[in-house]
């Protein structure tokens, strides 16, 4: 059980009763490449539906991203929504109640790395990194501007250029 462990066994025996849940707790977890650098905060209204507890409401926590163009890091924050289903019952798609615990650790990590963006860019209009030097397009141009770093063809434009010099090419159309 984690710090996002509440005692529901008041609603279990009163269906339809509904009760607000606000928490705060460290989770362990996340991947190699996700990292929850903050507590995690709970705010939802759990019900009772008589043989379970359903919660809905808000996670939040800061995560910390990598740009996938220039490899700069920062925290965001997420605040996806969450609902999930608590029964006593063996079923891996709800989750358990034990003793009158729910433990929102579980799906509450499931919505927060599912709100990660899969290609985080730290800036709509972020440049990258040069992919002659390595520079920091963000932080100026580095004078590698001859080469077509946009086109997946410029390396074949190149050869090409290099083995037929006299014969003329159209330009390797750019999207
Ligand atoms: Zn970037
Ligand atoms: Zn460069």
């Amino acid at each position: 059980m984690s710090e996002l462990t509440v005692d529901v066994s008041d609603l279990l025996s009163h269906p339809g009763d509904r009760r607000p849940i606000s928490l705060e707790g460290e989770i362990t977890g996340g991947t190699d490449l996700i990292r929850i650098v903050s507590p995690v905060t709970v705010n939802a209204l759990a019900e009772s539906t008589g043989s379970g507890v359903i919660v809905k409401g808000i996670v939040s926590a800061s995560i910390a991203l990598v740009c996938v163009r220039c490899l700069v890091d920062w925290d965001e924050q997420l605040a996806p929504t969450l609902s999930a289903l608590f029964e006593s019952v063996d079923d891996p798609d709800i989750f358990p109640i034990a003793e009158g615990l729910i433990d929102l650790e579980p799906p509450a990590r499931d919505e927060l790395l599912a709100a990660v963006p899969v290609n985080a860019i730290h800036a709509p209009d972020c440049k990258g990194l040069c992919g002659s030097c390595g520079a920091d397009l963000n932080k100026g141009e580095c004078g590698c501007d001859e080469i077509e770093l946009s086109s997946p063809f410029a390396g074949l434009k190149e050869l090409m250029d290099l083995t037929e010099s006299t014969a003329s090419h159209p330009e390797v159309p750019k999207d």
